[in-house]
C-alpha cells in the first residue's frame, strides 16, 4: 500500500493543490496527522477536500480550537485571531466534523497516527531526549506525527535513536529505506505552513510493501496564498511567514 502522508495543511489551498499535483499517481490512500484548519484563508475548501479524501485522520490543536471545543487562550494573538475567523467562516456541519475528529493515537493495521506525540496529542516533539522514552507508546513499527511543522523524525535502532533527514534546500526528495527491525516516528512536514526554514510545502509518501519512505518538498504559489490571507483581513504576519518557512 502506498500512502500519501499529510499534516498541518492549515487551510492553505494553494499548497494542498501543489502537493496533490506533485503526488499524483504515487499513492493509494491518504493519511492526515491533523491541523486541517487555522492560519490560512481557505478553511471551507480544505475541510471539504479532507472530509472527502482522508482515509485516516486525527485532530490537531487548531482543529479543536476552531471547532470551539478547547481553550485557545494559550494560542498567540495571530493564531487566536485566525481561529476565531475560521470559526466564523465554516458552516455548522464542518465545525461538527472538526469536533468529532478522533484524538490520537489512531491505530491502523500497519501504522499509528497522532498529532503531537503518541503520549500526548498536544506535545511538540523537538529534542531527541523527549523522543527517546516514547518507544513504549509505539504499538506499530511506524508512527506518523505532525504539530511542529518540521519535516523529519527519528528511528530507534540498535544502539540508540537516530534522526531522519529531510531534503536539502536544493533537493525535492529524500528517500529512506525502513528497516523492519526498527521503530519509526515520522513527521511528513507541514503542507500549509512549514517552519523548518524551507518555505516549500512538505509531505511524505510511504510505500509499506517496499518499505520506502520519501520526504518530499514542492514549490507552490506562496504569493497567491499570501494575497488571500490579506484579502480575508487575517494578520499580515501569517502571510509574511509563508515566504520564509518559519
Ligand atoms: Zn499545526
Amino acid at each position: 500500500m502506498r500512502r500519501l502522508i499529510l499534516s498541518d495543511i492549515h487551510s492553505n489551498l494553494e499548497a494542498l493543490k501543489a502537493v496533490l499535483d506533485d503526488a499524483q499517481g504515487a499513492y493509494d490512500e491518504i493519511v492526515c496527522c491533523g491541523d486541517v484548519v487555522g492560519y490560512n484563508a481557505n478553511p471551507a475548501e480544505v475541510v471539504a477536500w479532507t472530509r472527502r479524501y482522508a482515509r485516516y485522520i486525527v485532530r490537531g490543536n487548531h482543529d479543536c480550537g476552531c471547532a470551539g471545543i478547547t481553550d485557545i487562550s494559550d494560542f498567540n494573538l495571530p493564531a487566536r485571531y485566525a481561529t476565531l475567523w475560521t470559526r466564523s467562516q465554516l458552516p455548522r456541519e464542518d465545525l461538527d466534523w472538526l469536533s468529532a475528529l478522533p484524538a490520537g493515537p489512531v491505530y491502523a493495521e500497519e501504522f499509528q497516527l497522532c498529532h503531537g506525540s503518541p503520549a500526548d496529542e498536544d506535545e511538540y516533539l523537538i529534542q531527541s531526549s523527549q523522543v527517546e522514552p516514547l518507544d513504549q507508546f509505539l504499538l506499530r513499527p511506524v508512527c506518523f506525527i505532525g504539530h511542529t511543522h518540521w519535516q523529519g523524525g527519528w528511528s530507534w535502532q540498535r544502539g540508540g535513536l537516530v534522526p531522519l533527514s529531510r531534503p536539502a534546500l536544493t533537493e525535492t526528495e529524500r528517500i529512506i529505506d525502513l528497516d523492519p527491525d526498527y521503530l519509526y516516528l515520522i513527521n511528513p512536514g507541514s503542507v500549509g505552513q512549514p517552519r523548518d526554514r524551507d518555505p516549500r510545502a512538505g509531505y511524505a509518501i510511504w510505500d509499506s510493501a517496499e518499505r520506502l519512505l520519501t520526504f518530499k518538498r514542492v514549490r507552490y504559489d506562496v504569493r497567491s496564498a499570501q494575497s488571500r490571507i490579506l484579502e480575508a483581513g487575517l494578520p499580515e504576519l501569517l502571510a509574511e511567514r509563508l515566504a520564509f518557512g518559519r
